[in-house]
C-alpha cells in the first residue's frame, strides 16, 4: 500500500496558474488526486491543465481571492461536481522588496488581504462542514522562510507570512476536533514570476550572493511540491500544527 498516494483525495490549490502552485496541481494530479484549480488568470489555468493527469476530472475557477462573495460560490459548485473536499493548499501570494521608507497603508493592506485574509477565508469556507470530507482533511499555507528569518526589503512579506505561520498552529488545535490537519510549508528561494524581477534574483552578484546562501543551490517548485504531497496524503496523518522549511539548508546556519 503506497501511503503517499493522492487517490481519491479532493484537493483545492490557489495560484494554480503559476510557480509552486502549478507544479503542485500537476504533481497532485500525477499522485492520483483530483484537483480545484484556483487562479486569476484563464488562460493560464488552461496551460496548467493541460500538462496535468486525468484533465477531464479537474476543475478549475479564475477568481480574484479577494472576491470572497464569489468564494463562496465556487466551492459550493466544486463539492457539487466533485464531491466533499479532503485537502486546501493556500498556494497564491504576492511578494516585493520594499524598504520601510517606500511603503504605505494601501501596500500592506494589498499584501495582507491576497496572502493573509483571502487564504483565511477560503479556509474557512473549505473547512465548512457541507464542504468537507467527513473523514478529515489536510490544509496547508504556503508561508516562507522568510515568516521566521529575516532580510532587508522583506518587512512587509514576512509579516505576512509570519501570520499565516502563527495563525496555522492556532487552526490546527480548533480544527484537530474533525480531524482536520493544518500546517505550513516554509520555503527558501525558487525561481518563479513572483521574483524574477525582484533584485534578489535579477541582478547577477545579488543572485550569487543567495545561491551561495542556500547550502544546497536554489530550488526547485518540483521540491515544494513533493513537501506538500506528503503534507497531503495518509502518510501524515499524525502530522499537524508544524511548519516544514524546504530551503536546501537556508536558514540551518
Ligand atoms: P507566482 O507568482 O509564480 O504564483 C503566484 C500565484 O498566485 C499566481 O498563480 C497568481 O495568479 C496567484 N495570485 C496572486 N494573487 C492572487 C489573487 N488575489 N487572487 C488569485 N490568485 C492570486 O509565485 P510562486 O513563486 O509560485 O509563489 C507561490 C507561493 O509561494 C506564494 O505564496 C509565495 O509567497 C510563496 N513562496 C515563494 C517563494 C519563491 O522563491 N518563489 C519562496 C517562498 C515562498
Amino acid at each position: 500500500m503506497n501511503l503517499f498516494t493522492l487517490t481519491g483525495k479532493n484537493i483545492v490549490i490557489t495560484g494554480a496558474s503559476s510557480g509552486i502552485g502549478r507544479q503542485c496541481a500537476i504533481s497532485c494530479a500525477a499522485m492520483g488526486a483530483t484537483v480545484v484549480l484556483i487562479a486569476r488568470n484563464q488562460k493560464r489555468l488552461k496551460e496548467t491543465l493541460s500538462q496535468m493527469a486525468n484533465k477531464d476530472t479537474h476543475l478549475y475557477y479564475s477568481v480574484d481571492l479577494t472576491d470572497y462573495d464569489s468564494i463562496t460560490g465556487i466551492i459550493k459548485d466544486a463539492v457539487s461536481k466533485i464531491g466533499r473536499l479532503t485537502g486546501l493548499l493556500n498556494c497564491a501570494g504576492i511578494s516585493t522588496t520594499l524598504a520601510m521608507r517606500m511603503t504605505s497603508p494601501e501596500t500592506l493592506e494589498m499584501f495582507f488581504y491576497t496572502n493573509v485574509f483571502s487564504a483565511y477565508f477560503l479556509t474557512k469556507e473549505v473547512c465548512k462542514v457541507e464542504n468537507i470530507s467527513k473523514e478529515g482533511a489536510s490544509v496547508i499555507f504556503i508561508s516562507s522562510v522568510m515568516a521566521s528569518v529575516g532580510t532587508s526589503g522583506k518587512s512587509i512579506y514576512s509579516m505576512t507570512k509570519g501570520a499565516l505561520l502563527s495563525g496555522s498552529r492556532s487552526l490546527a488545535c480548533e480544527l484537530a476536533k474533525k480531524n482536520i490537519r493544518v500546517n505550513v510549508v516554509s520555503p527558501g528561494a525558487i525561481l518563479t514570476p513572483i521574483n524574477e524581477n525582484l533584485p534578489h534574483m535579477k541582478d547577477p552578484e545579488l543572485r550569487k550572493a543567495l545561491e551561495e546562501q542556500h547550502l544546497l543551490g536554489l530550488g526547485r517548485t518540483e521540491d515544494v511540491a513533493n513537501a506538500c504531497i506528503f503534507l497531503l496524503s495518509d502518510a501524515s496523518r499524525w502530522v499537524t500544527g508544524t511548519n516544514l522549511i524546504v530551503d536546501g539548508g537556508y536558514t540551518a546556519r
